[in-house]
């Protein structure tokens, strides 16, 4: 027998919906490239964001085509994340830290018509615009008063583009399962891969975070993510703060910048943020010199790399702020874990209380979670055992963008790899102990070892060579180059490093190179990395 309940889409149009009818007078505020505060409120962001629906349809945008954004966080990102979704078309997120290479395979592969640049990004769009072969029109998201002279043809101002709109626009429904978003992952082996959200995920991961151990958002919140929109949809906090009626801030092109952040939280009286360890350290920094402070920050989650415990203490200790470690991935929309303290652990001796805090949390209802062995069995939740960390759930990836049935991306019973190694306890609170996949994670941005060492092994004095993730305080990890070198050869670091120079992005040069006899290998001969990351686990990077 059936349940008698009306069947009702979850669509990320629904929590427009909601927002503009409940919330409608909550504020949105931003810096932009053209304005150094920008404010308005939810009312008048799906106003526009109705304008934008109709510039849409009028240029002859169709449901299921891809658009692309290359942009900071601020408001008319925030309209394009609604907008484009809201007409069945899908917001393709374009990270502008991506090599030109990158940036040139992920928009041919998504095949995005569009693409809405940020005035900052657009010298990046110049210089490969005539490899975009599908791209139609590049709209710079500022006014025509701002638009940059340019040598891209087909350009206008967002401003512009929605300009005569009408602000009138009845949404179409949509099927709950239909795409909304797409955003493309480097941190796995190979051609970045894309990992395309439902409506429907969206918003059952928006309702999750809003629960009291994850994000408890409410009406009374101020959510400023510092992490980018391009970048799994910023953590879902652009859905789930209208969802709720939290106002938002956003950071534009001031992520990084100790100084603004700080400002903007005070000013904007900023409670709730989230962000990649790096971000933290250099907000941290500026706070511990400039003497000032984040009286209104209450609670900040980290995730995206592991979290250092100094940065979790003296945000408490120095600044009131409680940190809260998370896990996710692009494929997990992100949010996997976040970790809130069981009512039994508030008591626990400091130094219990900060080993238990660094794990990386529970798993938020909704996701399954658990480790493996080699062989798939699963290991014991005793808090020792370690293992491949897989996990399911209604938003987790089932496949990847046009490479359907090509990946094993999940195991005969819908489970996923994530590439993680880890514990779990018997409280469900999961520990990443290692990496079973081969990329190195440096302030929030993969970068290849497999690039790097085939970029290495081309230099005629180097016989073979592994590149491994090193822990690094400032941006997490860093790449350290082993190299077995040809015996008659006295090859020097600085040389390798000049060699790799014009071959990889700068920030992917190792900070170091070590030269050994042998490298360990698999019986069939695979680089053993997992053996050769124990054999360098005192190495420390000199600072
Ligand atoms: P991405 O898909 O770029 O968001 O990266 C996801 C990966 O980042 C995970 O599979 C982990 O390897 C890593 N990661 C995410 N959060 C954490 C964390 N809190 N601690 C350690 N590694 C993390």
């Amino acid at each position: 027998m059936q349940g008698l309940i009306m069947d009702v889409p979850l669509t990320i149009t629904s929590i427009m919906q909601h927002a503009d009818c409940n919330h409608g007078d909550q504020e949105i505020v931003s810096i932009t490239t053209d304005n150094p505060r920008h404010r308005y409120t939810y009312a008048e962001a799906f106003r526009r964001t109705r304008k934008l629906a109709n510039a849409l349809s009028e240029y002859g945008i169709k449901p299921s085509d891809r658009i692309g954004t290359l942009a900071w966080n601020d408001y008319r990102h925030f309209e394009l994340y609604f907008g484009v979704a809201g007409i069945g078309a899908i917001t393709h997120t374009i990270n502008p830290r991506l090599f030109p290479e990158q940036i040139i395979y992920i928009i041919n592969h998504a095949e995005d018509r569009l693409i809405f640049v940020d005035p900052f990004i657009l010298p990046t769009l110049e210089a490969i615009a005539d490899q975009l072969i599908p791209v139609e029109a590049f709209i710079v998201l500022t006014d025509d008063e701002n638009l940059p002279s340019s040598t891209l043809k087909n350009i206008m101002s967002y401003e512009h583009f929605i300009g005569t709109c009408k602000d009138e626009y009845s949404w179409p429904d949509l099927d709950e399962r239909s795409a909304s978003s797409l955003c493309y992952t480097s941190g796995t082996t190979g051609n970045p891969k894309g990992v395309l959200y439902s409506h429907r995920a969206n918003v059952l991961h928006s309702y999750a975070s809003n629960t009291p151990d994850v994000f408890n958002f409410s009406t009374g919140d101020a959510a400023m993510p510092v992490v980018p929109m391009f970048h799994v949809n910023a953590w879902g906090i652009p859905y789930a703060s209208p969802m709720v009626g939290v106002k938002l801030v956003f950071p534009g092109p001031k992520m990084g910048d100790g100084a603004s952040l700080q400002a903007l939280i005070e000013e904007e009286k900023v409670t709730f943020s989230a962000g990649v360890p790096t971000v933290w350290l250099a907000l941290l920094n500026y706070l511990n010199e400039s003497g000032k402070s984040v009286d209104s920050l209450k609670r900040v989650i980290i995730g995206g790399a592991a979290c250092p415990e100094m940065v979790m203490r003296q945000f408490l200790d120095n600044y009131g702020v409680h940190v809260h470690h998370a896990w996710g991935m692009t494929e997990t929309s992100p949010l996997g874990t976040v970790n809130t303290l069981k009512a039994h652990m508030e008591d626990l001796p400091d130094t219990e209380l900060y080993r238990m805090k660094l794990k990386q949390g529970r798993a938020l209802y909704g996701i399954e979670m658990k480790i493996v062995d080699d062989d798939n069995i699963e290991l014991a939740r005793d808090g020792k055992s370690s293992g491949l960390l897989k996990v399911r759930g209604p938003w987790v990836c089932s496949d990847y963008f046009k490479m359907e049935g090509k990946n094993d991306v999940h195991d005969q019973d819908g489970w996923f790899a994530t590439g993680d190694v880890a514990t779990i306890d018997s409280d469900g609170y999961m520990q990443i102990t290692d990496r079973s996949k081969d990329v190195i994670k440096s302030g929030g941005e993969w970068i290849s070892s497999m690039d790097l060492e085939n970029a290495a092994v081309g230099h005629p004095d180097v016989v073979e060579a592994a590149v491994i993730g090193i822990s690094h305080p400032k941006w997490s990890e860093r790449p350290l180059l082993v190299i077995v070198r040809n015996p008659n050869s006295d090859l020097q670091a600085e040389e390798i490093i000049d060699w790799l120079k014009d071959k990889v992005a700068k920030w992917w040069l190792p900070d170091a190179v070590e030269f050994v006899d042998e490298i360990p290998h698999t019986a069939t001969g695979k680089i053993l990395k997992l053996e050769l990351r124990k054999q360098f686990s005192d190495f420390t990077f000199d600072i």
